[in-house]
């Protein structure tokens, strides 16, 4: 028998007394507790019906139950289907319609909404609340532990809904070996140990948090400081006690403009990860010159797991997210025909290799759309590569704006913007023009009483970009619109300011 994700990452510690998990009340969490009610959580679903195979559709808190709940279904041989604690019920109707899981858990406070979605699909309804209390711990409580089902490299291990911020949300199946091939690449490139103690603020329903954060620290062995969200105050109550931190870029800024967070704080940090949407340069260099460290950047996304990285020894060059990890192939191709371009041109970031997810769930044709014949998936980022191999990302291709026949890429622009006195940060979208098809809209956030206006932004960039290039309005916000992973919302800005230049000539 064997399975070959939980063999891997959990199998020989189900009797380690050491912590897993350190949660922020102080309470811990050994490797054999949590280990010890996955098996039962396991037992439980499947006694609910669940057969190797079957997806378990979960939309509750971050909590040490719900991460055994990841577990429980590695062992049981269960698809994992995370979702966004965000989503309203008529999404996670969308949802359960569409991966037809056996059984779905919910918060017990959602349980009449989402246990009557789960009805009309023919599915259980489970509860789990962030206290870890709920229907699925109490009757794992009188459990016994499910032996781990039989699953091989290429079998289901989760099914996880891309952001879907153009048409529908799309299931990326993604197996067990995509998990533990990274993960394994991951421990070395970044040299995870079992002395490693990673503070988690990520959510858990995400790839970054999921995934990258957990499995690398199951490979090596390591614990967490397991907190429900991003607190900067309890971040910096808790980086004394962690050697690495991951994070979302916005972690990072928060953190900056946290009064506590000095370089002597974290002078004994070994590690600190971001990812998930591009790190300013800029906050890059100011965490640099606060604490002497110098942030990791990586990328990837849900259906490849992680893709580059900038290297733990050797040069961490800031607006780039690094070299390609062992095994992963990159290449940079013309969208249209998908011949590789140049060395140093823009193009399409392309990549093959164990990391990358087998299709989306029950679509057949987009996973088509999205694969090269040669087995390349298209990631829709356009990027280029410098003569050292380091990745640059100029931004999501749907986001690129063509203005009277001419490409403009919008993080061209924000870098141009960001660079002027006064601004934090930019969003550059394209909108309907009458007369170029699309024209360029800046929406621009500028540092607290700086006297900025339209103007003053537009001839700031009079003689730094090509006419084509400039922002024919520039308007000004307080905040950009952000997702959970700290992804600005670019379709929210253009669905805002759709009809900005309607009239403009
Ligand atoms: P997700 O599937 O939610 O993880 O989103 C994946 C997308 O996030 C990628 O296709 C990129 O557009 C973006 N992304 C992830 N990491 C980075 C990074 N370090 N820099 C820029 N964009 C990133």
């Amino acid at each position: 028998m064997s399975n070959h994700l939980y063999d891997a990452l959990l199998a020989h510690r189900t009797d380690d007394d050491r912590l897993l998990l350190e949660l922020g009340d102080g309470a811990g969490w050994t490797y054999r507790d949590t280990i010890s009610l996955a098996g039962r959580m396991a037992s439980v679903l499947v006694a609910h019906g669940a057969r190797p195979g079957d997806r378990v559709t979960v939309q509750v808190q971050k909590s040490p139950e719900a991460l055994a709940l990841y577990f429980a279904c590695i062992r049981a041989g269960l698809a994992l289907n995370p979702l966004n604690t965000a989503y309203t019920s008529a999404e996670v109707q969308y949802f359960v319609g569409d991966a037809e899981p056996a059984i779905v858990i919910c918060d017990s406070q959602r349980a009449g909404e989402l246990g009557a979605i789960a009805g009309r699909h023919g599915a259980t309804a489970l509860t789990l609340d962030a206290d870890g209390s709920g229907s699925l711990t109490d009757r794992a409580a009188e459990a016994d532990q499910l032996t781990p089902v039989d699953r091989s490299a290429s079998d289901l291990a989760g099914i996880l809904y891309t952001s879907g911020t153009t048409g529908r949300s799309k299931g990326a199946m993604l197996s067990h070996d995509n998990l533990l091939s990274n993960a394994l690449s991951l421990v070395e490139g970044w040299q995870f140990s079992p002395d490693d103690v990673l503070l988690h603020a990520l959510p858990i329903f995400h790839t970054h948090g999921l995934f990258v954060a957990v499995n690398i620290t199951l490979a090596a062995g390591g614990s967490m400081i397991f907190l429900p969200g991003f607190d900067a105050d309890e971040m910096v109550r808790f980086l004394p006690r962690a050697t690495s931190m991951m994070g979302v870029p916005t972690f990072y800024t928060r953190l900056l403009a946290q009064p506590g967070f000095t370089g002597e704080l974290v002078e004994h940090m070994r590690l600190f990860v971001s990812g998930s949407a591009p790190l300013l340069a800029e906050t890059h260099v100011e965490f640099a010159e606060r604490t002497g460290q110098r942030i990791l950047e990586r990328y990837g996304m849900t259906e490849t797991n992680m893709i580059t990285s900038n290297p733990y020894h050797g040069e961490r060059r800031a607006g780039t997210v690094g070299l390609a990890l062992p095994r992963v192939e990159i290449r940079v191709a013309d969208p249209d025909t998908g011949d590789e371009v140049a060395p140093g041109d823009i193009g399409v970031v392309e990549v093959k290799g164990p990391n990358v997810f087998g299709g989306y769930w029950r679509m057949p044709e987009k996973t088509a759309e999205e694969f090269r014949p040669d087995g390349f998936f298209i990631t829709g980022d356009l990027g280029q590569i410098d003569d050292a191999g380091y990745l640059q990302i100029i931004g999501r291709g749907k986001d690129l704006i063509i203005s009277g026949g001419l490409n403009v890429y919008p993080k061209e622009v924000e870098a141009e913007i960001d660079a002027i006195d006064g601004v934090m940060e930019s969003a550059v979208i394209g909108v309907p023009h009458p007369d170029f098809g699309e024209g360029v809209v800046a929406v621009v956030v500028p540092q607290p009483g700086a006297p900025l206006d339209e103007a003053t932004v537009i001839d700031a960039l009079t003689h730094r970009l090509a006419r084509f290039k400039q922002p024919k309005r520039v308007l000004f916000t307080g905040k950009l619109p952000r997702n959970t992973m700290g992804k600005v919302q670019k379709n929210t800005l253009r669905d805002e300011h759709m009809d900005i230049l309607e009239t403009s000539r």
